[in-house]
């Protein structure tokens, strides 16, 4: 036999057994986004190399070590590993900075990094996330929080930590940089080799190393006296205590954690994160913050923006085993035209159906109805000859016939007889039927 061809590190197949919580996930995000104005996008998945080099930075690990970068035709080109810069690249390129602002997108689909895989941590991952355009007022910050908030509602997942932090603008940061480069210069041997790499170039973002021996030192008193300085400058602090005021008022629980940096360069002002407890080490679901200065670095127009992406295995991990999803209906038959002639009637009516092909003896259909449907409709000789149905429930074992040229009361004839201890399937459909769409 040929050999087998297995699935690479750090991917996985998102198997049909997985698939009630992604459809899930997906269903809750085009319904919240929605809600709130946001109209989705769909990017490439692979861009030129260097909208990530310019847009996530290349002092960033993302850009350093984890990107998964090929050549075609003599161009660099790469695999989004985030999707922020892509959508930033289309609103440019699509001149939407004339529609009126805010411009609000949303997206999810796969990105690509090249790290060490781990729970929580794949080299192929899947992110939902929102951009918001044109709006400097940290009212978009708390309405960006509010929406991921409110996602996480709709999921189930309410009871997240939100952290958030200030940044600072590219001037109030100069300052800073320079100090905490200062203070940390003494225990420079001491630090981890990637902070000393960092050092020069990015020392905020040694803050969030999660190396034992780093956060040591970024303990000790005088590194902690100039963490936690208010270093910003007034119109950043200005614009972090409105947005703490605008939180309080909509009742947002947060904690400011002034060790939050982000992992991505063009953060400012407003970062945040949004952490379970129940995840191990790779606890965050949720990042985002501003990025006033992506746009114009980019090539268009100054514009400020803000945004968020949540990692879509990680939720998935948070959210309780879905059953798979049943269809409707299976047809029991030995006459294949009749059965195909049932379904395609039933499927006609919006039911999701499906019936023996493999010829399979009647009782094995039934069991195979049992396993993948909520009813069974059985189509024996004496049914065909008597053009009539026997409905089964698979969930009570309880049946019950009706004739075949009724088959668009499907609903009623369900309806009446399973009213005692109608399914939750059926629940649904029905409240369907109530509000007019499915008739
Ligand atoms: P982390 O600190 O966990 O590496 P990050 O700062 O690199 O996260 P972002 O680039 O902000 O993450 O991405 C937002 C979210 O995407 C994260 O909060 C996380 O839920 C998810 N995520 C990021 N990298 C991965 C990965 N390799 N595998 C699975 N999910 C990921
Ligand atoms: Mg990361």
């Amino acid at each position: 036999m040929a050999q087998i061809i297995k699935v690479q590190k750090g991917t996985k197949d998102i198997l049909p057994q997985d698939m009630a919580v992604w459809h899930k996930m997906e269903a809750a995000a085009l319904e919240i986004f929605t809600r709130a104005g946001y109209k989705e996008i769909r990017t490439p998945i692979f861009e030129a190399t260097e909208l990530f080099q310019r847009g996530v930075g290349d002092t960033t690990d993302i850009v350093n070590k984890e990107m998964y970068t090929f050549e075609k035709s003599e161009r660099s080109l790469t695999l989004r590993p985030e999707n922020t810069a892509g959508v930033v690249r289309s609103y440019i390129e699509n001149g939407m900075h004339r529609l009126s602002a805010p411009v609000k997108l949303w997206y999810k689909g796969p990105m690509f990094r090249y790290e060490r895989p781990q729970a929580g941590r794949q080299r192929q991952f899947h992110q939902v996330g929102v951009e918001m355009f044109g709006i400097e007022d940290p009212s978009a910050d708390a309405e960006a929080i509010l929406l991921a908030l409110n996602y996480l509602k709709k999921l189930g997942l309410p009871n997240l930590s939100v952290e958030l932090n200030t940044l600072g603008c590219a001037n109030c940061r100069k300052e800073f940089r320079a100090l905490l480069i200062e203070t940390l210069r003494p225990h420079y041997d001491k630090l981890c080799d990637d902070c000393k790499e960092r050092f020069e170039k990015n020392p905020l973002r040694l803050l969030d190393c999660k190396v034992e021996s780093c956060k040591e030192i970024f303990a000790l008193p005088e590194v902690q006296q100039v963490i936690q300085s208010d270093y910003t400058c007034p119109d950043c602090s200005l614009h972090f205590e409105r947005l703490k005021n605008y939180l309080d008022n909509l009742g947002v629980n947060y904690t400011v954690n002034k060790l939050l940096v982000r992992g991505l360069d063009y953060y400012n002002r407003t970062v945040f994160e949004i952490k379970s407890e129940n995840l191990g080490s790779q606890n965050a679901v949720c990042g985002g913050g501003r990025y006033d200065t992506l746009v114009s670095n980019l090539g268009g127009e100054s514009t400020p923006a803000i945004g968020w992406a949540m990692g879509m295995e990680r939720l998935a991990a948070l959210l309780p085993q879905s059953e798979e999803e049943k269809l409707d209906v299976y047809v029991v038959s030995d006459n294949k035209l009749e059965a195909i002639k049932l379904t395609e009637r039933l499927r006609a009516l919006n039911y999701n159906v499906d019936f023996d092909m493999a010829g399979k003896k009647f009782s094995k259909q039934l069991e195979k109805a049992a396993k993948s449907a909520h009813f069974a409709i059985i189509l024996g000789e004496y049914e065909i000859n008597g053009e009539y149905l026997t409905l089964k429930n698979l969930d009570t074992s309880t049946q019950t016939q009706f004739p075949l040229v009724n088959l668009s009361d499907f609903e009623t004839h369900t309806y009446k007889f399973i009213s005692t201890n109608s399914s939750e399937w059926l629940q649904s459909k029905l409240s369907m039927l109530a509000s007019g769409f499915v008739m």
